[in-house]
Order: C-alpha cells, then structure tokens, then sequence
C-alpha cells in the first residue's frame, strides 16, 4: 500500500467527509463524549452529521482523534489504488470528473458547489427540475460505479 498515494488522492478528494457520499458518520459510544463538541452528533444516537464540521477543505480537523469508522474506511476508488489497480493519476482524474458532475448538479440547482448540495438533492429528489434530475442521477451512477459499490449511501 502506497500511504503517500493514500494520503495524496484523499486530500484531492474528501467525498466520505464532505457529504457527496455519506450523510452521517457512525461512532462507537466511547467516542461520543470527547467528538460531541467537534463533530455534529446526533443527540441520543451514536452518529455525527454530515458534511463533516471537522472538514476543512479535505483535511480533517480532528485527524489524530478521528473516529473509528473514518480510520478504517475505505472506498472502492482507495482500495484499487492501493492495490495498485489505478495510478494515483488514474484516480484523481476520476475523483475530477465526479467533482465536475456534482458542479454540474449544483449549477443546475443554483447552489454553490459543495457535497451539502447532493445530500439537499437526494432530500428533494421528487422535486427536482429534468436538468438537476438528470445531473444527479448521473453523478450517483459515478459515485456508486468507482467509490460505493453495493455499500450504503446512508453511512459508511
Ligand atoms: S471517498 Fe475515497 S478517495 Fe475520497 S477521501 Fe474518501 S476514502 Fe479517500
Ligand atoms: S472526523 Fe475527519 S475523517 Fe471523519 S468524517 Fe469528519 S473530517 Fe472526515
């Protein structure tokens, strides 16, 4: 495993953070306590909000500190690039073209560009005008064909 390829694509990235993949991070009960004031945690529930208030462009604020389910997460496009499947330029093209997409979502919406406007989508889907339909169908296509596979959308 190449960690500097690691580190390189999931800084040119932040998708599992950010929420154009996930809307909420699971947390063990014991990290409840010292992430509460970091991350948005649901009251009663063992799950932080996303996008990620600990995201700063696509560092992580908390990155020592981080939960258990962001240490050991990995998505489709990671794990090929690991095994050295996909060049680290292969998957960054490939996480550029996916931002290009959620762009293209977000003009269409007349949003700014962020993951918060796929989630505000996905929410509004019945509502959704043909040419933001259309975006964001295409671009869970590409979110499910290179990072999701068959995982849930909901968490990690
Ligand atoms: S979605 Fe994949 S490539 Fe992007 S930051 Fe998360 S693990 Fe890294
Ligand atoms: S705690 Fe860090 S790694 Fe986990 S979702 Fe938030 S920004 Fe991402």
């Amino acid at each position: 495993m190449a960690l500097e390829g690691t580190v390189s694509l999931c800084l040119a990235c932040g998708f599992c953070c950010d929420g154009t993949l996930f809307n909420r991070v699971p947390l063990l009960e014991a990290e409840v306590p010292a992430l509460k004031v970091r991350l948005q945690v649901v009251d009663g529930q063992h799950h932080a909000r996303q996008p990620c208030p600990a995201l700063d462009g696509t560092a992580c604020r908390v990155y020592a500190e981080r939960p258990l389910t962001c240490r050991r997460y990995r998505c489709l496009l990671l794990e090929a690039h690991e095994a050295t499947e996909v060049s680290l330029a292969g998957a960054v093209s490939i996480v550029e073209a996916t931002k290009a997409l959620r762009a293209t979502l977000a003009a269409a919406r007349g949003h700014a560009d962020s993951g918060l406007v796929v989630e505000e989508s996905r929410a509004k889907r019945a509502e959704l005008a043909l040419d933001a339909a259309e975006a964001l169908e295409r671009l869970e296509k590409q979110l499910a064909f290179h990072f999701l596979g068959q995982r849930s959308r909901q968490s990690r």
